[in-house]
């Protein structure tokens, strides 16, 4: 069985503190194969480590974290930016224009940074002919949500829809939170994962378990001392 985290924000995020270097080796040292850099709105970061990938020996989707006017959405195998600020279905149907699929991150949470789509947005996609065949999967685990209540909401949306890929993963700020969230599929490769994601043939995994707390205190910390460094790069 393979494991991937698909949901891991870098420098290029405006909240993130982890470089592209130092996520690749954190995702192959804590036995990753395939992960996905989805930063805010922002596609350089993951274009970076698609490149950089195999000198690590870990597999990287190219993704983002669209803002739409409904919340935030995750688009993998995409290779382009992708607008914010459309709606939830013009967003969709976009990335599936160039070829990506959509995960809903985080869905109903609330707290620092997340913008999340409302269980009725996530319905009206889902129910949509087109969408429906772009939005595949449901974060129904994020390491970095507050809110344990949240994961048990998304299960139940989940539980709505039969076929739809059950996805969890760490919406890594900080190197040390990379796996905490994880999504398990059959094979090791990214083309596996696809295709685990299109049958909703996954499984969700929780890392070792950090505090919310001690998450939140090293985000900050790491936050405010990367700061000059984030910067320089994204200027
Ligand atoms: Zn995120």
């Amino acid at each position: 069985m393979g494991l991937a985290d698909l949901h891991i924000h870098t420098i290029y995020s405006y909240d993130g503190t982890a470089t592209v270097p130092g996520v690749l080796q954190r995702a192959k040292e804590v036995g990753l194969d395939v992960i996905a850099i989805t930063d805010h709105d922002e596609i350089k970061g993951s274009l970076k480590a698609f490149d950089l990938a195999p000198r690590f020996g870990i597999e990287v989707i190219p993704g983002i974290e669209v803002t739409t006017a409904e919340g935030d959405l995750l688009a993998l195998f995409v290779t382009e930016k992708i607008k914010p600020g459309r709606s939830l279905l013009e967003t969709i149907l976009k990335v599936g224009e160039v070829g990506g699929v959509c995960i809903a991150p985080h869905p109903m949470a609330r707290g620092l940074g997340m913008k999340s789509l409302s269980q009725s947005a996530i319905i009206q996609a889902l129910l949509h002919p087109e969408a429906s065949r772009i939005l595949l999967g449901i974060e129904t685990y994020n390491a970095s949500a507050l809110d344990r209540e949240i994961s048990v909401q998304a299960q139940a949306l989940a539980d709505e829809f039969p076929g739809i890929a059950r996805v969890g993963n760490s919406d890594a700020h900080i190197l040390h939170s990379i796996g905490l969230g994880a999504t398990e599929f059959l094979g090791c490769t990214a083309a596996d994962l696809l295709e685990a994601l299109w049958i909703g043939a996954t499984d969700v995994r929780q890392g070792a378990q950090w505090g919310s707390a001690r998450i939140l205190g090293s985000w900050a910390i790491n936050y405010v001392l990367s700061t000059p460094a984030r910067v320089a790069v994204i200027d």
